[in-house]
């Protein structure tokens, strides 16, 4: 399914134009018009999911692969230091377009970004409390 008033379904299917770095029946891959470094990208489904929750087991089998297959080419591409995957899933968390996508951010040492999260401490109590209600 499409949903017509999506801008990343009509980049995804080529209605709209955009730099793509990969494409295949199921994916294309497009470099983000805000890139935190240079080559960041975005994997984008042709079918409208909103986010992980709503995506088919079946494109979510394929993503993984697609990311692994762009990266490689950005390695050999890019003299970049690092790769971060990222996957942002409602507005809490960062998500700004509501059609499921991965950013692929190559990473350069002194390139400025900092994508990665602060640590917290929970004690072993707390831990065992949310592996308890998460497998509850
Ligand atoms: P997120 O915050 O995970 O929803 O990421 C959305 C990303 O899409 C941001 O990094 C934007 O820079 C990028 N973006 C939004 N519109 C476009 C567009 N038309 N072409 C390329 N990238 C876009
Ligand atoms: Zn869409």
């Amino acid at each position: 399914m499409k949903d017509s008033n999506c801008i990343f379904c009509k980049i995804a299917n080529g209605e709209i134009p955009s730099n793509t770095i990969y494409e295949d029946d199921n994916f294309r891959v497009i470099l983000d018009n805000g890139p935190a470094t240079k080559g960041h990208a975005l994997i984008l489904p042709k079918e409208h999911y909103a986010d992980l929750f709503e995506l088919s087991e079946e494109a979510a089998s394929e993503v993984l692969i697609v990311a692994k297959k762009v990266s490689e080419k950005m390695k050999k591409t890019l003299n970049m230091d690092g790769l971060n995957v990222v996957q942002n899933n409602g507005e809490t968390a960062g998500q700004t377009v509501k059609h499921f996508h991965v950013h692929l951010i190559p990473r350069y040492e002194n390139d400025g970004q900092h994508i990665l999260w602060n640590p917290t401490s929970p004690s072993a109590e707390e831990l065992v409390q949310v592996r308890d209600t998460i497998n509850s």
